[in-house]
Protein backbone atom coordinates (compact mmCIF):
# COMPACT_ATOMS: atom_id res chain seq x y z
CA UNK A 1 0.00 0.00 0.00
CA UNK A 2 1.70 3.44 -0.92
CA UNK A 3 3.17 5.05 2.37
CA UNK A 4 0.45 3.28 4.04
CA UNK A 5 -2.58 5.61 2.33
CA UNK A 6 -5.68 4.15 4.17
CA UNK A 7 -8.21 2.17 1.33
CA UNK A 8 -10.61 5.30 1.27
CA UNK A 9 -7.39 7.32 0.45
CA UNK A 10 -6.69 5.10 -2.74
CA UNK A 11 -10.00 5.07 -3.47
CA UNK A 12 -9.66 8.74 -3.72
CA UNK A 13 -5.95 8.58 -5.64
CA UNK A 14 -7.46 6.05 -8.33
CA UNK A 15 -10.19 8.88 -8.74
CA UNK A 16 -7.68 11.47 -9.28
CA UNK A 17 -5.66 9.59 -11.75
CA UNK A 18 -8.40 8.62 -13.81
CA UNK A 19 -10.00 12.05 -13.93
CA UNK A 20 -6.24 12.94 -15.21
CA UNK A 21 -6.43 10.12 -17.62
CA UNK A 22 -10.12 10.77 -19.25
CA UNK A 23 -10.99 14.45 -18.76
CA UNK A 24 -7.71 16.71 -18.41
CA UNK A 25 -5.28 14.36 -21.20
CA UNK A 26 -7.95 15.07 -23.89
CA UNK A 27 -8.47 18.54 -22.80
CA UNK A 28 -4.83 19.18 -23.06
CA UNK A 29 -4.36 17.55 -26.06
CA UNK A 30 -6.59 20.76 -27.50
CA UNK A 31 -3.56 23.46 -26.52
CA UNK A 32 -1.65 25.21 -28.84
CA UNK A 33 1.68 24.14 -29.56
CA UNK A 34 3.84 26.76 -28.39
CA UNK A 35 4.23 25.37 -24.48
CA UNK A 36 4.74 29.44 -23.85
CA UNK A 37 1.07 30.51 -24.97
CA UNK A 38 -1.78 31.18 -22.71
CA UNK A 39 -4.34 28.23 -22.08
CA UNK A 40 -7.38 29.75 -23.95
CA UNK A 41 -10.33 30.86 -22.26
CA UNK A 42 -12.46 28.24 -23.60
CA UNK A 43 -10.31 25.53 -22.63
CA UNK A 44 -10.05 26.75 -18.81
CA UNK A 45 -13.68 27.18 -18.76
CA UNK A 46 -13.93 23.04 -20.44
CA UNK A 47 -11.48 22.01 -17.56
CA UNK A 48 -13.27 24.06 -14.35
CA UNK A 49 -16.62 22.58 -15.77
CA UNK A 50 -15.02 18.72 -15.81
CA UNK A 51 -13.66 19.23 -12.62
CA UNK A 52 -17.03 20.72 -11.23
CA UNK A 53 -18.99 17.64 -12.37
CA UNK A 54 -16.30 15.19 -10.97
CA UNK A 55 -16.06 17.04 -7.58
CA UNK A 56 -12.52 18.26 -7.28
CA UNK A 57 -12.85 21.98 -8.01
CA UNK A 58 -14.62 22.68 -4.43
CA UNK A 59 -11.98 20.42 -3.15
CA UNK A 60 -10.35 23.35 -0.82
CA UNK A 61 -13.45 25.13 -0.48
CA UNK A 62 -15.76 24.97 2.96
CA UNK A 63 -19.28 22.66 2.82
CA UNK A 64 -21.39 26.07 3.86
CA UNK A 65 -19.83 27.32 0.67
CA UNK A 66 -20.65 24.62 -1.79
CA UNK A 67 -17.35 22.97 -1.68
CA UNK A 68 -16.19 19.79 -0.15
CA UNK A 69 -13.81 20.43 2.45
CA UNK A 70 -11.30 17.48 2.10
CA UNK A 71 -9.24 16.28 4.81
CA UNK A 72 -5.56 17.93 4.62
CA UNK A 73 -4.30 14.32 3.10
CA UNK A 74 -6.60 13.98 0.59
CA UNK A 75 -6.23 17.62 -0.44
CA UNK A 76 -2.26 17.00 -0.90
CA UNK A 77 -2.96 13.87 -2.59
CA UNK A 78 -5.22 15.58 -5.46
CA UNK A 79 -2.12 18.20 -5.78
CA UNK A 80 0.46 16.12 -6.09
CA UNK A 81 -1.30 13.69 -8.59
CA UNK A 82 -2.61 16.27 -10.66
CA UNK A 83 1.33 17.58 -10.49
CA UNK A 84 2.81 14.41 -11.75
CA UNK A 85 0.62 14.23 -14.81
CA UNK A 86 2.43 17.62 -15.41
CA UNK A 87 -0.14 18.71 -18.28
CA UNK A 88 -0.48 22.83 -18.26
CA UNK A 89 -4.42 22.39 -18.03
CA UNK A 90 -4.06 20.72 -14.54
CA UNK A 91 -3.94 23.95 -12.63
CA UNK A 92 -7.74 24.91 -13.39
CA UNK A 93 -8.96 21.67 -11.95
CA UNK A 94 -9.34 23.38 -8.44
CA UNK A 95 -11.05 25.84 -7.37
CA UNK A 96 -9.91 28.57 -4.80
CA UNK A 97 -9.56 28.17 -1.37
CA UNK A 98 -10.28 30.50 1.42
CA UNK A 99 -6.44 30.30 2.52
CA UNK A 100 -5.38 33.35 4.99
CA UNK A 101 -9.11 34.48 4.88
CA UNK A 102 -10.08 31.02 6.44
CA UNK A 103 -12.73 31.99 9.48
CA UNK A 104 -13.54 35.10 8.43
CA UNK A 105 -16.81 36.06 9.19
CA UNK A 106 -19.62 39.73 8.55
CA UNK A 107 -18.08 42.18 6.18
CA UNK A 108 -14.61 40.58 5.69
CA UNK A 109 -16.17 37.29 4.58
CA UNK A 110 -19.02 39.27 2.28
CA UNK A 111 -16.36 41.88 1.28
CA UNK A 112 -13.64 39.62 0.31
CA UNK A 113 -13.90 35.70 1.19
CA UNK A 114 -17.19 34.84 -0.47
CA UNK A 115 -16.22 36.63 -4.04
CA UNK A 116 -13.01 34.93 -3.77
CA UNK A 117 -14.59 31.23 -3.37
CA UNK A 118 -17.22 32.48 -6.23
CA UNK A 119 -14.01 33.33 -8.19
CA UNK A 120 -15.44 36.53 -8.73
CA UNK A 121 -11.85 38.36 -7.05
CA UNK A 122 -8.70 37.71 -6.78
CA UNK A 123 -6.28 38.07 -4.16
CA UNK A 124 -2.50 37.80 -4.46
CA UNK A 125 0.17 37.78 -1.36
CA UNK A 126 2.35 40.72 -0.47
CA UNK A 127 4.92 39.27 1.86
CA UNK A 128 8.44 39.19 0.27
CA UNK A 129 10.69 43.00 0.76
CA UNK A 130 13.14 44.78 -0.70
CA UNK A 131 16.68 44.44 1.71
CA UNK A 132 16.04 48.16 2.21
CA UNK A 133 15.22 48.44 5.95
CA UNK A 134 13.54 52.09 5.20
CA UNK A 135 11.13 49.82 2.75
CA UNK A 136 9.57 47.84 5.22
CA UNK A 137 5.64 47.78 5.29
CA UNK A 138 4.65 49.59 8.42
CA UNK A 139 0.59 50.60 9.55
CA UNK A 140 -0.05 52.88 12.07
CA UNK A 141 -3.27 52.57 14.08
CA UNK A 142 -4.53 56.28 14.14
CA UNK A 143 -8.34 56.98 15.27
CA UNK A 144 -9.62 53.74 13.97
CA UNK A 145 -7.73 53.44 10.49
CA UNK A 146 -4.50 52.07 9.41
CA UNK A 147 -1.97 54.57 7.71
CA UNK A 148 -0.09 52.19 5.54
CA UNK A 149 3.54 52.66 4.02
CA UNK A 150 6.57 50.84 2.59
CA UNK A 151 7.18 48.25 -1.01
CA UNK A 152 6.66 45.27 -1.31
CA UNK A 153 8.99 43.80 -3.91
CA UNK A 154 7.65 39.85 -5.13
CA UNK A 155 3.33 40.00 -5.51
CA UNK A 156 2.52 37.02 -7.75
CA UNK A 157 -0.48 37.63 -9.53
CA UNK A 158 -0.56 40.93 -8.23
CA UNK A 159 -1.50 43.20 -11.41
CA UNK A 160 -4.66 41.13 -12.00
CA UNK A 161 -5.49 41.04 -8.07
CA UNK A 162 -8.98 42.93 -6.54
CA UNK A 163 -6.81 42.97 -3.32
CA UNK A 164 -3.73 42.25 -1.39
CA UNK A 165 -2.94 40.23 1.96
CA UNK A 166 -0.20 42.46 3.06
CA UNK A 167 2.06 41.06 5.87
CA UNK A 168 2.65 45.01 8.26
CA UNK A 169 4.96 45.31 10.65
CA UNK A 170 2.65 47.28 13.47
CA UNK A 171 2.40 49.78 16.35
CA UNK A 172 6.09 51.27 16.35
CA UNK A 173 9.34 50.99 14.31
CA UNK A 174 10.92 48.95 16.85
CA UNK A 175 7.87 46.26 17.05
CA UNK A 176 8.09 42.95 16.15
CA UNK A 177 4.69 42.72 15.92
CA UNK A 178 3.60 41.77 12.54
CA UNK A 179 -0.34 40.99 10.68
CA UNK A 180 -1.55 40.96 7.64
CA UNK A 181 -4.12 43.81 6.66
CA UNK A 182 -6.70 43.36 3.14
CA UNK A 183 -6.08 45.99 1.37
CA UNK A 184 -8.15 46.65 -1.66
CA UNK A 185 -6.00 47.34 -5.11
CA UNK A 186 -8.08 50.24 -6.10
CA UNK A 187 -6.75 52.20 -2.27
CA UNK A 188 -5.47 55.78 -3.16
CA UNK A 189 -2.03 55.57 -2.40
CA UNK A 190 -1.38 52.06 -3.51
CA UNK A 191 0.42 52.01 -6.90
CA UNK A 192 2.50 49.46 -8.75
CA UNK A 193 5.56 50.91 -9.40
CA UNK A 194 6.67 47.48 -11.65
CA UNK A 195 5.79 44.47 -13.79
CA UNK A 196 8.26 41.54 -14.13
CA UNK A 197 8.18 37.87 -14.77
CA UNK A 198 10.32 35.18 -12.92
CA UNK A 199 11.66 32.09 -15.02
CA UNK A 200 8.48 29.42 -14.23
CA UNK A 201 6.55 31.74 -16.16
CA UNK A 202 4.70 33.47 -12.99
CA UNK A 203 4.27 37.12 -13.29
CA UNK A 204 4.72 39.79 -10.23
CA UNK A 205 4.38 43.16 -9.25
CA UNK A 206 6.38 45.12 -6.99
CA UNK A 207 4.10 47.78 -5.14
CA UNK A 208 4.24 50.72 -2.91
CA UNK A 209 2.02 52.46 -0.15
CA UNK A 210 2.57 55.91 0.31
CA UNK A 211 0.33 56.67 3.38
CA UNK A 212 -2.75 53.74 2.29
CA UNK A 213 -5.55 54.13 4.60
CA UNK A 214 -7.20 51.25 5.25
CA UNK A 215 -10.45 50.92 8.19
CA UNK A 216 -8.89 48.72 11.10
CA UNK A 217 -11.58 45.79 10.62
CA UNK A 218 -9.10 45.21 7.77
CA UNK A 219 -6.56 43.52 9.49
CA UNK A 220 -7.18 39.66 9.91
CA UNK A 221 -7.92 38.64 13.21
CA UNK A 222 -5.72 36.13 15.19
CA UNK A 223 -7.02 32.84 16.99
CA UNK A 224 -7.59 33.36 20.39
CA UNK A 225 -5.47 30.96 20.96
CA UNK A 226 -2.76 28.14 19.38
CA UNK A 227 -0.95 29.33 15.92
CA UNK A 228 -2.50 32.24 14.34
CA UNK A 229 -4.40 32.16 11.59
CA UNK A 230 -2.20 33.34 9.58
CA UNK A 231 0.79 30.38 10.33
CA UNK A 232 -1.72 28.00 9.70
CA UNK A 233 -2.43 29.34 6.30
CA UNK A 234 1.20 29.34 5.66
CA UNK A 235 1.72 25.86 6.82
CA UNK A 236 -0.98 24.94 4.52
CA UNK A 237 0.55 26.70 1.12
CA UNK A 238 3.82 24.99 1.96
CA UNK A 239 2.80 21.92 2.17
CA UNK A 240 0.92 22.27 -1.54
CA UNK A 241 4.25 23.52 -2.93
CA UNK A 242 5.72 20.20 -1.40
CA UNK A 243 2.95 18.46 -3.05
CA UNK A 244 3.63 20.22 -6.44
CA UNK A 245 7.25 19.44 -5.97
CA UNK A 246 6.79 15.64 -5.37
CA UNK A 247 4.36 15.18 -8.32
CA UNK A 248 6.66 16.89 -10.27
CA UNK A 249 9.66 14.50 -8.84
CA UNK A 250 7.02 11.69 -9.76
CA UNK A 251 6.95 13.02 -13.77
CA UNK A 252 10.67 13.18 -13.59
CA UNK A 253 10.90 9.62 -12.80
CA UNK A 254 7.76 7.72 -15.17
CA UNK A 255 9.44 9.93 -17.91
CA UNK A 256 13.00 8.69 -17.14
CA UNK A 257 11.67 4.93 -16.66
CA UNK A 258 10.20 5.02 -19.94
CA UNK A 259 13.00 6.52 -21.57
CA UNK A 260 15.23 3.89 -20.20
CA UNK A 261 13.33 1.15 -21.60
CA UNK A 262 13.15 2.58 -24.97
CA UNK A 263 14.86 0.76 -27.55
CA UNK A 264 18.29 2.28 -29.13
CA UNK A 265 19.57 0.14 -31.69
CA UNK A 266 20.19 -3.34 -30.03
CA UNK A 267 20.53 -1.82 -26.34
CA UNK A 268 18.84 0.15 -23.86
CA UNK A 269 19.64 2.79 -21.84
CA UNK A 270 18.37 0.61 -18.93
CA UNK A 271 20.95 -2.02 -19.87
CA UNK A 272 23.92 0.46 -18.42
CA UNK A 273 24.47 0.32 -14.64
CA UNK A 274 25.55 4.04 -14.18
CA UNK A 275 21.69 4.81 -15.31
CA UNK A 276 20.13 2.25 -13.17
CA UNK A 277 21.91 3.81 -10.57
CA UNK A 278 21.38 7.50 -11.43
CA UNK A 279 17.63 5.79 -11.30
CA UNK A 280 17.75 4.04 -8.32
CA UNK A 281 18.48 7.60 -6.83
CA UNK A 282 15.84 9.56 -8.20
CA UNK A 283 13.20 6.40 -6.73
CA UNK A 284 14.69 7.06 -3.14
CA UNK A 285 14.62 10.79 -3.33
CA UNK A 286 10.94 10.63 -4.16
CA UNK A 287 10.59 7.89 -1.97
CA UNK A 288 11.81 9.80 0.91
CA UNK A 289 10.42 13.08 -0.04
CA UNK A 290 6.61 11.45 -0.25
CA UNK A 291 7.27 9.71 2.93
CA UNK A 292 7.85 13.66 4.56
CA UNK A 293 4.94 14.97 2.39
CA UNK A 294 2.65 12.72 3.89
CA UNK A 295 3.62 12.59 7.64
CA UNK A 296 3.45 16.41 7.20
CA UNK A 297 -0.15 16.19 6.00
CA UNK A 298 -1.79 13.91 8.52
CA UNK A 299 -0.21 16.30 11.19
CA UNK A 300 -1.54 19.30 9.87
CA UNK A 301 -4.56 19.49 11.15
CA UNK A 302 -3.46 18.57 14.63
CA UNK A 303 -2.44 22.43 15.04
CA UNK A 304 1.04 23.89 17.15
CA UNK A 305 3.62 21.47 15.16
CA UNK A 306 2.08 21.62 11.65
CA UNK A 307 4.57 24.59 10.74
CA UNK A 308 7.34 22.72 11.47
CA UNK A 309 6.21 19.61 9.97
CA UNK A 310 5.33 21.58 6.97
CA UNK A 311 8.79 23.07 6.84
CA UNK A 312 10.70 19.83 6.99
CA UNK A 313 8.26 18.78 4.13
CA UNK A 314 8.59 21.86 1.81
CA UNK A 315 12.99 22.11 2.07
CA UNK A 316 12.77 17.96 1.53
CA UNK A 317 10.25 17.76 -1.72
CA UNK A 318 11.66 20.84 -3.16
CA UNK A 319 15.26 20.28 -2.86
CA UNK A 320 15.05 16.65 -4.01
CA UNK A 321 12.43 17.68 -6.63
CA UNK A 322 15.23 19.57 -8.36
CA UNK A 323 17.89 16.94 -8.03
CA UNK A 324 15.58 14.23 -9.70
CA UNK A 325 14.76 16.65 -12.40
CA UNK A 326 18.06 17.48 -13.16
CA UNK A 327 18.74 13.66 -13.21
CA UNK A 328 15.91 12.99 -14.90
CA UNK A 329 17.21 15.71 -17.90
CA UNK A 330 20.87 13.99 -17.41
CA UNK A 331 19.49 11.09 -18.80
CA UNK A 332 17.09 12.83 -20.81
CA UNK A 333 19.66 14.21 -23.54
CA UNK A 334 20.13 17.28 -25.50
CA UNK A 335 16.01 17.05 -26.19
CA UNK A 336 14.72 17.56 -22.70
CA UNK A 337 16.18 20.91 -22.74
CA UNK A 338 14.83 22.12 -26.03
CA UNK A 339 12.45 24.84 -25.05
CA UNK A 340 8.96 23.26 -24.46
CA UNK A 341 9.92 19.87 -23.69
CA UNK A 342 8.05 18.75 -20.10
CA UNK A 343 11.11 18.33 -18.69
CA UNK A 344 12.64 21.64 -19.66
CA UNK A 345 9.54 23.08 -18.27
CA UNK A 346 9.29 21.36 -15.08
CA UNK A 347 12.96 22.04 -14.06
CA UNK A 348 12.16 25.77 -13.99
CA UNK A 349 8.65 25.13 -12.34
CA UNK A 350 10.96 23.61 -9.59
CA UNK A 351 13.91 25.98 -9.17
CA UNK A 352 11.14 28.79 -8.35
CA UNK A 353 9.52 26.40 -5.80
CA UNK A 354 12.97 26.55 -3.96
CA UNK A 355 12.12 29.84 -3.18
CA UNK A 356 8.37 30.31 -3.12
CA UNK A 357 6.53 29.80 0.13
CA UNK A 358 9.96 30.56 1.81
CA UNK A 359 13.62 30.07 0.92
CA UNK A 360 15.11 27.01 1.80
CA UNK A 361 18.00 28.09 3.86
CA UNK A 362 15.48 30.39 5.65
CA UNK A 363 13.13 27.76 6.76
CA UNK A 364 15.92 25.63 8.04
CA UNK A 365 16.83 28.73 10.31
CA UNK A 366 12.90 28.60 11.11
CA UNK A 367 13.29 25.23 11.87
CA UNK A 368 15.99 25.19 13.89
CA UNK A 369 14.14 28.04 16.12
CA UNK A 370 11.63 25.18 16.70
CA UNK A 371 14.17 22.92 17.77
CA UNK A 372 15.98 25.08 20.22
CA UNK A 373 13.31 27.63 21.31
CA UNK A 374 9.93 25.91 20.61
CA UNK A 375 10.23 22.20 21.91
CA UNK A 376 9.56 20.29 18.01
CA UNK A 377 11.14 17.05 18.80
CA UNK A 378 9.44 15.59 16.06
CA UNK A 379 12.78 15.23 13.71
C1 LIG B 1 8.01 32.14 -8.41
C2 LIG B 1 8.03 32.98 -7.17
C3 LIG B 1 6.83 33.45 -6.65
C4 LIG B 1 6.82 34.26 -5.51
N1 LIG B 1 5.63 34.76 -5.06
C5 LIG B 1 5.61 35.57 -3.99
C6 LIG B 1 4.36 36.14 -3.54
O1 LIG B 1 3.27 35.90 -4.11
N2 LIG B 1 4.37 36.96 -2.47
C7 LIG B 1 5.53 37.25 -1.81
O2 LIG B 1 5.47 38.00 -0.84
N3 LIG B 1 6.73 36.75 -2.21
C8 LIG B 1 6.79 35.92 -3.30
N4 LIG B 1 8.00 35.42 -3.76
C9 LIG B 1 9.24 35.84 -3.12
C10 LIG B 1 9.88 34.75 -2.28
O3 LIG B 1 9.07 34.46 -1.17
C11 LIG B 1 11.26 35.29 -1.91
O4 LIG B 1 12.02 35.40 -3.10
C12 LIG B 1 11.97 34.40 -0.91
O5 LIG B 1 11.28 34.39 0.32
C13 LIG B 1 13.40 34.89 -0.69
O6 LIG B 1 13.38 36.23 -0.31
P1 LIG B 1 14.21 37.34 -1.12
O7 LIG B 1 13.97 37.15 -2.57
O8 LIG B 1 13.89 38.67 -0.50
O9 LIG B 1 15.72 36.96 -0.87
P2 LIG B 1 16.67 37.37 0.34
O10 LIG B 1 15.91 37.55 1.61
O11 LIG B 1 17.55 38.45 -0.12
O12 LIG B 1 17.50 36.01 0.51
C14 LIG B 1 18.33 35.53 -0.54
C15 LIG B 1 18.97 34.26 -0.04
O13 LIG B 1 19.80 34.54 1.09
C16 LIG B 1 19.74 33.48 2.02
N5 LIG B 1 19.15 33.99 3.28
C17 LIG B 1 18.44 35.12 3.46
N6 LIG B 1 18.05 35.23 4.75
C18 LIG B 1 18.53 34.16 5.40
C19 LIG B 1 18.45 33.68 6.73
N7 LIG B 1 17.81 34.34 7.69
N8 LIG B 1 19.05 32.50 7.00
C20 LIG B 1 19.70 31.79 6.07
N9 LIG B 1 19.79 32.19 4.78
C21 LIG B 1 19.24 33.35 4.46
C22 LIG B 1 18.84 32.42 1.39
O14 LIG B 1 19.61 31.48 0.70
C23 LIG B 1 17.98 33.21 0.44
O15 LIG B 1 17.47 32.42 -0.62
C24 LIG B 1 8.05 34.59 -4.87
C25 LIG B 1 9.25 34.08 -5.37
C26 LIG B 1 9.25 33.30 -6.51
C27 LIG B 1 10.56 32.78 -7.04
Amino acid sequence: MLEMLEEAQQKWLARVQAFVTSELAPLEAGLPEDAEAEVPSELRRAVVAAARKAGFYGAFQPVAMGGSALPALERILLIETLARANLRVARFAIGPGPGMLAGVSGALRARYLDPLLAGEKRSALAITEPPDPNARTRAERREGVLHITGTKSYVTGGADADFYLVLVGLDDVASERRAFVIVDRDSPGLSIVRRFSSLDGSHHVELRFEGVVVPDGQLLPEAPSGPSRAQAGIAEMRLQVAARATGGAGFALDHTRARLLEPRGDSRLADDAGARLRLADMGLRLYAARSALYRAARALPRGEDARNHAIAAKILCTENAVQVVASAIALGGGRALVVGHPLERLHREMQALLLTEGASDVLRQSLAKGVLEHGFTQL
